[in-house]
């Protein structure tokens, strides 16, 4: 299981993190996805639609904006901070993020990636990679 991801990417959304900061930052991870092993290649920044600093949510135009967007490629995860906490999925972000595959999370102790196997939270390696992905940030 492993996610590669460029490292212009991974700096972007630590930036972003303590931007928004202290709510919890939240983006939209695109590229390819073949069984457990992704590929980024382009990040979408949305708004947590929550305003809050233990639990996040995306708008629906949000997400229809970045559907649109990205044509025939594919939402393969979802990025979120916790300012507070360490990386790792609360009972909340479960809820919300079971619909994706990877779920990158920064938190207090670093970034990580997790996936769900047969209802277990499970660690994605996470291959920091240097090309470019795309940036782009969805104006509200
Ligand atoms: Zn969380």
């Amino acid at each position: 299981m492993e996610l590669k991801i460029c490292r212009n990417a991974v700096e972007l959304l630590k930036r972003y993190s303590d931007e928004v900061a202290p709510v919890e930052a939240v983006a939209l991870l695109v590229g390819k996805a073949s069984g457990l092993y992704g590929e980024v290649d382009a990040i979408y920044l949305v708004s947590n639609e929550r305003r809050s600093s233990s639990s996040f949510s995306v708008s629906p135009e949000d997400l229809a904006f970045v559907a649109r967007d990205i044509g025939e490629r594919d939402i393969i995860g979802i990025f979120h901070s916790h300012p507070f906490w360490k990386a790792y999925p609360s009972s909340a972000d479960m809820r919300y993020m079971w619909g994706y595959k990877f779920w990158l999370i920064l938190g207090v102790d670093g970034l990580r990636c997790f996936t769900l196997l047969e209802e277990d939270i499970v660690e994605v390696n996470v291959k920091m990679e240097e090309r470019q992905c795309d940036l782009i940030k969805v104006k509200k």
